[in-house]
């Protein structure tokens, strides 16, 4: 396992090998809007889901119902059809009016502080919950873990997790708390362009002298 001196030095780089890049939606939305029912629906769309697509039907389901009041008056249907061309865009139109129900009825209409209370939501895990309180809720107690979160430090060879619970807690341990909160801002973009899930660009990798490419078959 690498120490801490030389995890930092590996996430320096990434930090600064992605700064080209664009910023993963979800976090871009948070960064932007400052929005914490935007970064719960749009995480929701999100889901299986391209960042460009889920980008645009964002903003077109929000120039419609920004709010949890104003969404509960759209009609499953209409969601659906405004979030299209999403994956599983019926599933996600019945969560997002479910979820504007409930926020309206026990939360005053607000999106909860407590992770414990997010992941009492439909379709809310361990991830969109650890999104919203990082992204939308802007604290800095969680590591949103996804499928490149989970990935790129098990290919560093850091940790050895396979469910995203499992590594959440594994980075926590060997992760300075200072570097939690962009964390998954900056290794989702490292997955998206260079540490990607099929043959990764080992050869053009900022940190590949740092990395043990555990489990990497094929790379570019
Ligand atoms: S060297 Fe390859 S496997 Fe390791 S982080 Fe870089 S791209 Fe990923």
């Amino acid at each position: 396992m690498a120490d801490k001196n030389e995890i930092i030095k590996v996430i320096k780089s990434i930090n600064k090998a992605v700064k080209k890049y664009k910023n993963p939606i979800v976090a871009e939305i948070g960064e932007k809007l400052n929005n914490p029912y935007k970064v719960l629906i749009s995480c929701l769309i999100s889901l299986r889901t391209k960042d460009q697509v889920t980008a645009e039907t964002s903003k077109r389901l929000f120039s419609k119902a920004d709010t949890p009041e104003k969404m509960i008056k759209l009609s499953e249907s209409q969601i659906g059809r405004l979030i299209l061309p999403a994956n599983y865009y019926k599933t996600k139109a019945k969560r997002i009016k479910e979820i504007s129900k409930i926020l309206l009825k026990k939360y005053n209409g607000n999106v909860p502080k407590k992770r414990e209370e997010l992941m009492g939501l439909p379709g809310v895990g361990p991830k969109t919950s650890a999104i919203v309180m990082s992204y939308g809720h802007f604290d800095k107690n969680y590591i949103p873990v996804d499928v490149h979160v989970n990935r790129i430090p098990n290919r560093l060879g850091w940790i050895k997790t396979k469910t995203p619970e499992e590594t959440e807690k594994a980075l926590m341990e060997i992760i300075p708390k200072n570097y939690w909160r962009m964390f998954n801002n900056n290794f989702v973009a490292f997955g998206q362009n260079i540490c990607v899930p099929v043959s990764p660009f080992c050869s053009k990798c900022q940190v590949r002298n740092y990395c043990k490419r555990v489990n990497v078959k094929n790379s570019r």
